[in-house]
Parts: structure tokens; C-alpha cells; sequence
């Protein structure tokens, strides 16, 4: 079955998966655009890496419709299309190179059947060179760093020119400097291909860097979907707001579509009166002055929202301070 007039290279609809009677994934719905890099984001077991499995074929569905080029291959418990028929590139953790084969016979390895020889050398040295390992072409895995396996590992999974790149976590074994330095080289690579993209990760800060849209994932659900400049500023819920980034926590109760916290008045419009709120400010959007020769708040106080307090602890945390007020 196809789902003509979509420029969707993937849509699920409605997809659920439990594992002995644990509900994983729960009706998860999600479309991406051909060319999209869409980051699935969300806390560890929130079911990311089992809606990965199950778009790549590697996991039965129960319920639900997955389509990829606008063709079904899930529908429901029925494998429609396995994973190698599937058109689809796959990074996940575990990087598993053939430990028997080189760096070119790795990547070259997908193409057999669908170019010839030197088509093959062509499109394989290509790859290497784009992710700078074709002076190690002749090397075995067990030669190379982490860092070189996964530029392989990704050069391998591109090689076929997949419809979709499935990548799950596929930084997370690097240590911080080559993390950087890898992903902005995959990013590179990955845009020249033109690649639809789909990345799983539970860092924030990752998926903002790299995606054009991000899913925010929660109890196997994604709860909202979006640029990532909406999504960490227009957060749904709080829940969603916290896990974007750490975030200062102001309770209030609302009457006559204000609420009057510790730090002035708030707008809160649309809130019925009576109800107890979590006002979120993100921790860039709240200014610290030091009164230290005792002149009183500062300007901001004229607006109505600011406070004083005492500084009871305080951390340096490189790029930014952990401040612990007492008001
Ligand atoms: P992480 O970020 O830690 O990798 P995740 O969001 O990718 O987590 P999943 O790996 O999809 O989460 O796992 C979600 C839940 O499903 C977990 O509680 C996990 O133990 C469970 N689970 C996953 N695969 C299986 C399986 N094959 N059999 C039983 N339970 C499973």
C-alpha cells in the first residue's frame, strides 16, 4: 500500500509496542519531511530507541501503520517490509563493523548489488574521503579509535544512499572534545548527502545543535514536536520546559489573570483564578545583580518583577554559576 501526494519520507500512525505487558511505545504519531534532521529527544526508557527499532523493522509493532517513501511496511504485528528492503541507513551504538573486513570492504559491502565495481570503489572512496578515513582504507576495525570506527560506521550506513538515516545515541561512546569534533563532521557529511535524518538522544543541548526539528518523547509518547527555538521556548508543558534545560521554578496562584509570586506580578492570561502555577524562567533570563554598597534592587524592580535575597551558596560551573538565594 502507498500514500501518494506526501513529501513525508516517513509517517507513523498511531504505532504501540509493549514488552510484557509494559506499554513502551503509546500511540506515537510523527511524520518527517524528506530532508528533515529530526532529533528524538526524551529521559533514558522513555521508549526512543524501541520507536528507532521498530522504523528500522528490528521490532514487531502492535498496533499501527510506519511508511517509508510513502510506502507501509509496518502495519500492525505484520512485517510488510523487512529491514534490509527497507532503504534505510542505520548508526546505533553498538557500531558493529564486520571485524573480518576492512574499512573499504565495510562500506563497500552494502553496494554488491546495486552498482558495479568501479561504481562502487567510486561512491565507496567518495564516503571515506568524506569522512577522512581513506588513508586508513585498508585497516581492520580492531585498528582504529572509536572516533575512526564511527566515521566508518557512518560512511558505511550512507554508502547505499538509504531514504532515511536511523542514528541512535551515535556520539555518546566519544569523550567530550571528539564528540564535537565527529559530530560536526557527520553534520557536514550528512547535509552534502541531503540525508533525511533521524538521531535519538537525551541530551538537550545535542539535539539543539543539530536538528532541524526535535520530538520531545516522554512515557513513549512524543509530546511535541518542532523547531528547536519553539520547542525550548514555547515548551507544551512544564515537564517538557524542565528537561530542555535546568530552569528556575517560581510557585504562585493566579487571581484576575496575574499571579503574584516572591518577584512581582506575572501575566498569566487564560488561567482560571484559584489555581496554583510553576512560573519557568530559564536561567539566561534571569539577572543577578550584587547590591553591595547597599543601593537596593535594581532597575528590572521597576517593572514590578524582581527580588532580593542572600546568596547562601554559590558554584562556578565554567559557562555559567549555580547561585542558591535565600529571599
Ligand atoms: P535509553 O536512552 O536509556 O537508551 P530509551 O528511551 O531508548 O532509553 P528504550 O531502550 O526504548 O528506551 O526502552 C524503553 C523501555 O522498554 C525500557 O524500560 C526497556 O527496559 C524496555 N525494553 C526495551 N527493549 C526491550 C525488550 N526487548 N524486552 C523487554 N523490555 C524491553
Amino acid at each position: 500500500m502507498f500514500k501518494s501526494n506526501t513529501d513525508n519520507i516517513l509517517i507513523i500512525e498511531n504505532v504501540t509496542k509493549s514488552f510484557n505487558g509494559n506499554l513502551v511505545v503509546n500511540d506515537l504519531n510523527l511524520e518527517i519531511k524528506t530532508g528533515e534532521f529530526m532529533c528524538l529527544l526524551g529521559p533514558s526508557g522513555c521508549g526512543k530507541t524501541t520507536a528507532l527499532r521498530l522504523i528500522a523493522g528490528l521490532e514487531e509493532a502492535d498496533e499501527g501503520y510506519i511508511y517509508i517513501g510513502g510506502e507501509l511496511v509496518t502495519s500492525g504485528s505484520k512485517i510488510k517490509k523487512h529491514t534490509q528492503f527497507r532503504d534505510i541507513g542505520i548508526v546505533f551504538q553498538d557500531l558493529s563493523l564486520f571485524p573480518h573486513l576492512t574499512v573499504i570492504e565495510n562500506v563497500s559491502f552494502g553496494l554488491k548489488n546495486s552498482l558495479n565495481r568501479s561504481e562502487a570503489l567510486e561512491r565507496t572512496e567518495f564516503l571515506l574521503k568524506s569522512v577522512e578515513m581513506l588513508s586508513d582504507k585498508d585497516k581492520y576495525p580492531h585498528m582504529l579509535s572509536g572516533g575512526e570506527q564511527q566515521r566508518v560506521a557512518l560512511a558505511r550506513a550512507l554508502a547505499p544512499k538509504p531514504k532515511i538515516m536511523l542514528m541512535d545515541e551515535p556520539f555518546s561512546s566519544l569523550d567530550n572534545r571528539l564528540r564535537d569534533e565527529i559530530r560536526d563532521l557527520t553534520l557536514n557529511v550528512l547535509k552534502d548527502e541531503k540525508s533525511s535524518v533521524i538521531m535519538v538522544t537525551h541530551d538537550p543541548e545535542e539535539a539543539m545543535k543539530v536538528s532541524d526539528s526535535i520530538g520531545v518523547m516522554r512515557e513513549g509518547r512524543i509530546y511535541q514536536k518542532g523547531a528547536p527555538y519553539n520547542v525550548y521556548n514555547k515548551p507544551v508543558d512544564n515537564e517538557s520546559a524542565k528537561f530542555l534545560s535546568n530552569s528556575n521554578v517560581i510557585l504562585g496562584s493566579v487571581l484576575n489573570s496575574q499571579t503574584n509570586t516572591p518577584f512581582g506580578l506575572f501575566m498569566t492570561p487564560g488561567v482560571d483564578d484559584g489555581l496554583n502555577v510553576e512560573i519557568i524562567i530559564r536561567p539566561q533570563h534571569l539577572k543577578i545583580d550584587f547590591d553591595r554598597n547597599g543601593k537596593g534592587p535594581s532597575p528590572t524592580a521597576e517593572r514590578g518583577i524582581a527580588a532580593s535575597g542572600q546568596v547562601y551558596r554559590a558554584r562556578f560551573l565554567g559557562k555559567e554559576s549555580l547561585k542558591e538565594i535565600k529571599m
